[in-house]
């Protein structure tokens, strides 16, 4: 029989839990749910780091731009936990309610993380709010679950880029660890959002993965004009033809700031976002040149 995790809803009762485990190492997964194997593996990894393993799921309402996903961003905390007991590396779900996060309100939030400079190219360009959402409640979850580890996927490059240097410019203690992209058989990066796919769009949705792939090539057997890379990224998901680009870009994976010459020894992410009708998929893959 599996055990299924300790489940606390309100963030005083996870604090608690925290301070009672002073003495543990503590590992938190900050998820919006919806688990699929990609969440899985991080809760395997966060099992590796800490004595105690907590997995947050909350939709972060900040996070979600007005015409983006939040009302239909998929909710099913019954199953995420049953699928946690599965696995046995969970100990505590920390699923707190909207008014836990925000008391007074999402929208009477005053106090803000927000990046600089870093939040306004790649994905943030285009989602406007967006990461000031995610530091601001990862920030909160630190707060609130005291993690010494935290595990984040770098499926998210640009959110895990931020992160880091959160934690870094704001001296917080926790440790991050990035895990590599679960994808499935074909390359697809596994996602929540890719259930919306229809089955002609998920076929043609690989020319995502086999775009970051060929940028990683071109980075690592030596391509210095970041201009060529993008062109070869537009081309392989021009081959998609129900695929609409968002954007394509090469950046310094420390920085962010876009790349025209690669320098030897630098290291490159090549990202991209593109639309399956109102579907947004994104990949990345991280480089080093040589
Ligand atoms: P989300 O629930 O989408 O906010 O994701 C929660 C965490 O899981 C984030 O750190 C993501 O980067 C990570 N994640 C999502 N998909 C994958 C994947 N396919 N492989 C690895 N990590 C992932």
């Amino acid at each position: 029989m599996p055990v299924s995790p300790k489940l606390i809803r309100t963030a005083d009762a996870m604090f608690a839990f925290s301070r009672d485990n002073s003495d543990k190492t503590i590992a938190l997964v900050p998820t919006m749910g919806a688990l699929h194997k990609g969440h899985h593996e991080l809760v395997r990894e966060a099992r590796r780091h800490a004595d105690v393993v907590a997995v947050s799921i909350f939709v972060n309402p900040t996070q979600f731009g007005p015409t983006e996903d939040l009302d239909r961003y998929p909710r099913q905390l019954g199953d995420d936990v049953a699928a946690l007991a599965e696995q046995g590396n969970a100990d505590v779900v920390f699923a707190p309610s909207v008014g836990e996060m925000y008391p007074d309100g999402e929208k009477n939030q005053q106090v803000w993380v927000t990046p600089d400079r870093m939040d306004t190219v790649l994905c943030g360009a285009f989602r406007p709010g967006h990461f000031r959402g995610v530091t601001t409640v990862v920030a909160k979850l630190f707060g609130i679950c005291r993690p010494d580890v935290a595990v984040f996927g770098l499926k998210d490059a640009q959110q895990f880029v931020i992160l880091r240097k959160m934690v870094r410019d704001l001296a917080m203690q926790t440790r991050l660890v990035g895990m590599p992209t679960v994808r499935e058989e074909d390359g697809l990066a596994l996602s929540s959002r890719n259930r919306y796919l229809t089955v002609e769009q998920r076929a043609e949705a690989v020319v995502l993965s086999k775009a970051t792939s060929v940028a990683h090539s071109l980075v690592e057997s030596g391509t210095r004009s970041a201009d060529n890379i993008r062109s070869a990224m537009r081309r392989e998901v021009e081959e998609a033809s129900l695929a609409k680009i968002q954007y394509i870009d090469v950046v310094d994976a420390a920085t962010l700031r876009r790349i025209d010459e690669i320098e030897p020894g630098q290291q490159v992410l090549a990202a991209l976002a593109v639309f399956f009708g109102g579907t947004r998929l994104i990949d990345n893959s991280f480089s080093v040149a040589p």
